[in-house]
């Protein structure tokens, strides 16, 4: 049984498997290909995503497996902060990691997985595959993604 806002009451490493995964608000902003600037540590994220994601859904196609189908695959882990830089502002496993709130938007405070779409956080409608292309143009700095 998941206790009631149980990301408050918890660290982000006390947390059961089934709580880790329901954490992730289903952006697929992670998914998408990542550059970044040598001089100033600035990350930002393209509008190319991983040839496994899922663009209409935000969902990778191949989860259970996708460390070993793609390399560079941002497998999270609570063990692993070092890899919350990579994450937008806005991804919940950031936030916890940081000490903020969940939004409104998100789906275990607001009841509804659709909500990250209609806001427009998510990648939905806004990338294109590496199955169909190549071609990328640098959407935003990562740490910029909303906070509301
Ligand atoms: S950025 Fe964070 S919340 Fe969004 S899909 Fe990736 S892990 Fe989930
Ligand atoms: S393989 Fe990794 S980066 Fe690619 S869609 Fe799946 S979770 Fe996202």
């Amino acid at each position: 049984m998941t206790p009631p806002r149980f990301w408050e009451q918890k660290s982000l490493t006390e947390l059961t498997r089934e709580e880790w995964e329901s954490l992730c608000d289903g952006c697929g902003l992670c998914c998408v290909q990542k550059l970044e600037d040598e001089d100033t540590g600035d990350v930002y994220f393209t509008d190319l995503a991983c040839r496994l994601l899922d663009t209409e859904a935000c969902r990778c196609t191949d989860y259970e497996r996708r460390s070993d189908e793609v390399e560079a695959c941002l497998v999270l882990s609570p063990d692993r902060p070092e890899a919350y830089r990579w994450l937008p502002g806005s991804c919940a496993y950031r936030r916890r990691h940081e000490g903020r709130e969940l939004p409104g938007w998100h789906h275990l405070v607001c009841g509804d997985r659709e909500a990250v779409h209609e806001i427009g956080v998510s990648v939905r409608g806004k990338v294109a595959s590496e199955r169909d292309t190549a071609e990328w143009t640098t959407l935003r700095v990562l740490a910029d993604e909303s906070e509301s």
